[in-house]
C-alpha cells in the first residue's frame, strides 16, 4: 500500500455463531483507538440490528453501483448475499493512526491481507467445537431454517480456511478469547 496509514487493519473472520460480534464489543470497549469497520449488505436487517451501526442495509443495484464507483475495499458475495468494506471511511480512519476492526468473511480476509500486507493482523476466531457451533446457529433463532443450514455450510468451508490467518484463537470463553487478542495486538 503506498499510502501513509498508520493505524493498523484487525481482521476478525470466524464462522456465523462463533461469538465474533461479542468479542469486537467487547474489543471496542476498552481500545478507545479502535474504530469498527460497518460494512454495506445486502440481507435484511435482524431484529436489534441498527442502520449505521451494524450495517448499512442497502438494496442490490445500489450496492452494484458501489462496485462499478470503486466504493469498496473489499467486496464479497457470503450465504447469497453482497458484503463490502466502504474504502473511504477505512482509509480515513487509518490515515489518522486509528484501528480498524473489520468483521469479514474468509474471502474478504484474504484480500484485505493481499492489500494491505503487514498492516493487516488477521485472526481466525475457533468455535469450541463444530457440534457446539451447530447449537448456538438452532438456538440464536434470528435467521429461518433454510439460512441456518446455509450458514452451517459455510461455517464448514470457512473452517477450512483457518490456517491462511496470522492467528488462531479458540472462543470457548470470551474473556479469555479476549485476553489472547490484546496480547496480539500489543505485540504488534
Ligand atoms: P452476517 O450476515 O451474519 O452479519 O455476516 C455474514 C458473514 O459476512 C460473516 O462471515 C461476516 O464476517 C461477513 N461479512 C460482514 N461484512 C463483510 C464485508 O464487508 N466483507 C466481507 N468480505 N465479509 C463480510
Amino acid at each position: 500500500m503506498k499510502k501513509n496509514f498508520k493505524g493498523h487493519l484487525i481482521v476478525l473472520s470466524a464462522p456465523s455463531g462463533t461469538g465474533k460480534t461479542s468479542v469486537i464489543r467487547r474489543l471496542l470497549k476498552t481500545h478507545p483507538n479502535m474504530i469498527h469497520s460497518v460494512s454495506c449488505t445486502t440481507r435484511p436487517k435482524r431484529t436489534g440490528e441498527v442502520e449505521g451501526g451494524d450495517y448499512h442495509f442497502i438494496d442490490r443495484d445500489t450496492f452494484i453501483k458501489k462496485i462499478d464507483k470503486g466504493e469498496f475495499a473489499e467486496w464479497a458475495e457470503v450465504h447469497n448475499r453482497f458484503y463490502g468494506t466502504p474504502r473511504a471511511p477505512l482509509e480515513k480512519a487509518l490515515e489518522e493512526g486509528k484501528d480498524v476492526i473489520l468483521d469479514l468473511d474468509v474471502q474478504g480476509g484474504m484480500k484485505v491481507k493481499g492489500l494491505f500486507g503487514d498492516k493487516a493482523i488477521t485472526i481466525f476466531l475457533l468455535p469450541p467445537s463444530v457440534e457446539e457451533l451447530e447449537r448456538r446457529l438452532s438456538t440464536r433463532g434470528t435467521d429461518s431454517a433454510e439460512e441456518r443450514q446455509i450458514r452451517l455450510e459455510n461455517a464448514r468451508h470457512e473452517l477450512a480456511m483457518k490456517d491462511a490467518y496470522d492467528y488462531q484463537i479458540l472462543n470457548k470463553d470470551l474473556e479469555q478469547a479476549c485476553l489472547e487478542i490484546e496480547k496480539i495486538l500489543a505485540s504488534h
